[in-house]
């Protein structure tokens, strides 16, 4: 089975059809390809009304991604090319100096109660606070996304940063790529409309470039694992054909997250990392 990531979205190839599993800031999912004759039709998330999927015929033997392409005017291998921005010399001095003060926030309150604020949020918001639980920038986001542009990736620096994820989901691979290649966070945290406050914060000699490509390994690992496993149930008649489309679409959220959860748990300090979680009430 092939994985390829386009744009955001991750397409699983099964023998007889694609699947599509959406990370929009990020909810899994499994949506299979729906076929009228011989036509082949991939349905994009979280777009159109009420975010229901935009659906895209695909033409010939096009792949989604010229589709993608052709449609919308979506050049996936152009946003992959998209490098860090490489930070001036005088951030990085500034950084250096400061990260020798203590990074323990002696008082949190401020922050618990910004996030006890947006946790139940439908839409994300991030803030950035510097070290002492002070805010420095709010940043309203879209729904499934916080948008940050270079100016905020800047103020990020050695900075705190804490948003919500509607989704429930831990960190995506967004999330690390912006807080620890684009910038240089102190530490990223995100908060569930459960109240749970997910944190990691680099350690020296910390090394995103190891911790990303873990991430994604296990993300798609365990897509493919769980289409897999739906798939087996059906095929020896555990679930009929309902069942399974159900369960493609709603379960496959919490199976993902779960199984990048434990990997920040595990994992994280084999990159130099510290993960943590928190209840709002501890
Ligand atoms: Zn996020």
């Amino acid at each position: 089975m092939k994985v390829q990531k386009i744009n955001n979205a991750l397409f699983v190839q099964g023998k007889s059809n694609y699947v599509i599993v959406k990370n929009a800031h990020h909810k899994y999912f499994c949506l299979e390809l729906t076929k009228t004759n011989n036509d082949k039709w991939i349905t994009v998330k979280p777009h159109g009304e009420e975010e229901k999927g935009r659906h895209l015929k695909l033409e010939g033997d096009e792949t989604p991604k010229e589709a993608m392409k052709r449609q919308w005017g979506v050049d996936v291998d152009k946003k992959k090319q998209l490098q860090p921005e490489k930070r001036s010399e005088k951030s990085v001095t500034t950084e250096k100096s400061e990260s020798r003060i203590s990074d323990i926030i002696k008082n949190d309150k401020n922050l618990r109660k910004i996030e006890k604020e947006i946790m139940t949020l439908e839409h994300e918001e991030g803030i950035i606070f510097d070290k002492d639980g002070n805010v420095l920038e709010k940043i309203g986001g879209e729904k499934h996304r916080v948008i940050v542009n270079e100016e905020i990736l800047r103020k990020m620096n050695n900075k705190i940063f804490t948003h919500n994820h509607p989704s429930g989901n831990v960190f995506s691979s967004d999330d690390l790529f912006s807080g620890f290649a684009k910038a240089s966070l102190r530490e990223l945290r995100a908060v569930t409309p459960d109240g749970t406050v997910y944190s990691l914060k680099p350690m020296e000699g910390s090394n995103i470039k190891k911790l990303l490509p873990e991430f994604e390994q296990t993300e798609k690992k365990a897509l493919r694992t769980f289409k897999e496993s739906v798939d087996r149930k059906f095929k020896f008649g555990m679930i009929d054909l309902e069942e399974r489309k159900k369960i493609l679409y709603e379960d496959c959220n919490k199976y993902v997250n779960d199984k990048l959860v434990k990997m920040f748990r595990e994992k994280s300090k084999d990159f130099g990392f510290e993960f943590k979680e928190y209840k709002q009430n501890d």
